[in-house]
C-alpha cells in the first residue's frame, strides 16, 4: 500500500464511522504560543476538548503535518523518527470514548477490508490502573493478557511524565499499539489518548475532569506505511525513498542502509522535507524561535553534505523531489517550489561561505599546533574564532578529527559562557540553554542534544 493510499484510507474509514474530515492545520501555529511547531493532530482541537468552542461536529478525522524538534537527534539514528512527519488521527469531543476508539482502531488495522495486518504481530499497552481500557482489549478484542502491557505515566499518560506533572492543558491516560516486524523488534504505530482531564497548576489537585470525555488518537503515517511495505526504516517507504536516492545522487554516494553516508542521506532527507514545509509557510531561517529551528535543520543537513565532500549548495536541488513526493496531499507546495528552493539555496550559500573561510583559519591553527606538538584544539581558540570570524565550531571539530586531533568542547562551551556573561551578548534563544551555537554542536556527531527537550517543554510530546 502506498503512502497516499493509506492517508486516504484512514480518513475514509473514519468517515464511515461518522467523522468529519478536517484539513491539516498549519505547521507553524502562530496562534498557539505554547508550541513552535504543531507537534500532534490534537493541537488544533485543544479548545474543542476544553469545551471552549461551539462545535459543528463531535467527531473529526485529520492528517496533520507535524514537526517535533525533540526528535531531532533520533533522526538517522532510529529507523522510525523524523522531525517532520504526518499524523493521522480521529477525535471525539464528548462523543464516543474508550470502547469505540479501541474497537475501531483494531478494526482498521486488522480487518482485511482495511489494512489487514496480522493480529499476531500487534501488542498494546495501557496505563497502569486503567482497568477499563485493559478490559476492552481483553474482552472485546480478545487479546491475550500477555499482549497487554501495563506501563506507567512515562509511556502511558499523555502528554506528561507523570499524571500530575506536565504541561498545563488537556491530558489523559493512553493506550499504545505496537507492531512487531520480527521477533524482538517493535515499533509504536498508534497512540489512543483518553482525554479526560485538564491539568492546571501544581499537584496534587491539578487534574480537573473535563466537561466531557474525549478521544484523541495519533497514528504515524510513515511508520504504518513502513510496516505495511515491510521495509527496514521509515525512509524506505515509497514517498521518502526517492528523496533519499536523490540526496545520495546529489552527494555522489551510493545509498546503503548501514553506512555512515546512508545515515547522512536519511538525515538530509528529513531535514530538507521539514525545511521545505516551514519555508513554504514563510518561516525563513533566522535567529529566533522557529526560524532558528529551520536554520539549524538546514545547517545540519549542509554539514552532512560537507562531510560527504560537497562544497557548494545542494539541498535546494532536493526541494522539487520533496514537492513531488508530497504534492498529492499538499498540492499548494507546487506553487512555492521555486521560492522555497531559492531561500534554501541562499542560506546554504551563506553557510558554505562561512565553512570555506573557516577552513583557512582552522588550517592556520592546526599549523601552529603542529609546530608546538599539541593534539587538542583549545576551546578558547575555537570560541575566539567563532566570535571574531564566525567559524562554526562543528566545522572545527570535524576537521580536527580528520587530522587526528581532539577538540575541547567543554572548554569551548565554558569560553562561550564566559563571554556571554562578560558581554551579555550571547543570546539565550529558546533553542538551547547555552545559546545558538551550543545547539549546533552535535550536528556532526549524533550525541543527544537536550536543548529542545529542556527548553521547549510545552512542545515536547511524550507518551
Ligand atoms: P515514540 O515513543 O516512538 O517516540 P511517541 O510516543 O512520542 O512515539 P506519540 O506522541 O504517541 O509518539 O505520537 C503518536 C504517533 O505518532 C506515534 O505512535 C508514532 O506512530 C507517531 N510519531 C511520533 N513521533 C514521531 C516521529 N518523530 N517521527 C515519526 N512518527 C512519529
Ligand atoms: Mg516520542
Ligand atoms: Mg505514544
Ligand atoms: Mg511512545
Amino acid at each position: 500500500m502506498k503512502t497516499d493510499e493509506l492517508r486516504e484510507k484512514y480518513l475514509a474509514f473514519f468517515e464511515t464511522k461518522g467523522h468529519t474530515r478536517v484539513a491539516s492545520d498549519v505547521l507553524v501555529p502562530t496562534w498557539d504560543p505554547s508550541v513552535l511547531f504543531t507537534p500532534a493532530g490534537m493541537n488544533q482541537f485543544k479548545d474543542h476538548f476544553l469545551g471552549k468552542v461551539k462545535l459543528d461536529y463531535t467527531r473529526a478525522t485529520s492528517c496533520q503535518k507535524c514537526l517535533r524538534t525533540g526528535d531531532i537527534d533520533n533522526v538517522g539514528r532510529t529507523a522510525y523518527h523524523h522531525t517532520f512527519f504526518e499524523m493521522l488521527g480521529n477525535f471525539s469531543f464528548g462523543d464516543y470514548f474508550k470502547r469505540d476508539a479501541i474497537n475501531w482502531a483494531w478494526e482498521f488495522l486488522t480487518d482485511k477490508k482495511w489494512l489487514g495486518i496480522n493480529p499476531d504481530r500487534l501488542t498494546v499497552t495501557v496505563y497502569l490502573d486503567d482497568e477499563e481500557a485493559g478490559e476492552i482489549w481483553a474482552k472485546d478484542i480478545g487479546l491475550a493478557k500477555a499482549k497487554i502491557e501495563r506501563l506507567d505515566e512515562g509511556e502511558n499518560f499523555w502528554p506528561a511524565s507523570a499524571p500530575s506533572q506536565g504541561p498545563d492543558g488537556v491530558c489523559g491516560p493512553c493506550s499504545e499499539i505496537y507492531f512487531h516486524p520480527d521477533e524482538g523488534k517493535s515499533v509504536e504505530i498508534w497512540n489512543l489518548v483518553f482525554t479526560q482531564f485538564n491539568r492546571v497548576g501544581d499537584p496534587p489537585e491539578n487534574l480537573r475532569p473535563l466537561p466531557s470525555k474525549n478521544i484523541d488518537t495519533g497514528m504515524g503515517l510513515e511508520r504504518t506505511v513502513a510496516t505495511l511495505q515491510g521495509v527496514p526504516t521509515n525512509y524506505h517507504i515509497d514517498n521518502l525513498m526517492p528523496i533519499v536516492q536523490a540526496a545520495a545522487e546529489v552527494c555522489g554516494v551510493k545509498y546503503t542502509l548501514d553506512s555512515d553516508a546512508g545515515r547522512r542521506c536519511r538525515r538530509i532527507t528529513d531535514h530538507v522535507r521539514a525545511c521545505t514545509f516551514a519555508v513554504h509557510e514563510n518561516v525563513y531561517p533566522g535567529a529566533n524561535k522557529e526560524k532558528y529551528v529551520v536554520k539549524r535543520l538546514l545547517r545540519r543537513a549542509v554539514l552532512d553534505g560537507h562531510q560527504l565532500g560537497l562544497r557548494d549548495p545542494f539541498l535546494f536541488k532536493l526541494v522539487p523531489f520533496v514537492v513531488e513526493a508530497m504534492r498529492s496531499a499538499y498540492p499548494e507546495l507546487t506553487e512555492t517550489t521555486e521560492r522555497v528552493a531559492s531561500v534554501i539555496q541562499q542560506e546554504e550559500a551563506n553557510f558554505f561561505g562561512t565553512i570555506d573561510a573557516g577552513l583557512n583559519r582552522i588550517d592556520r591553527v592546526f599549523e601552529d599546533m603542529r609546530k608546538e606538538n599539541r593534539v587538542k584544539v583549545e576551546g578558547g581558540v575555537a570560541a575566539e574564532l567563532y566570535q571574531t570570524f564566525g567559524v562554526p565550531p562543528e566545522l572545527f571539530e570535524a576537521l580536527a578529527a580528520e587530522h587526528n586531533l581532539t577538540f575541547d568542547w567543554e572548554g569551548y562551551t565554558r569560553a562561550m559562557e564566559l563571554h556571554g556573561e562578560a558581554s551579555g551578548k550571547v543570546q539565550h534563544t529558546v533553542m538551547g540553554a547555552k545559546g545558538p551555537l551550543d545547539s549546533l554542536k552535535h550536528a556532526l556527531h549524533s550525541t543527544p542534544f537536550l536543548g529542545y527537550e529542556t527548553t521547549e517543554a510545552a512542545a515536547v510530546v511524550k507518551g
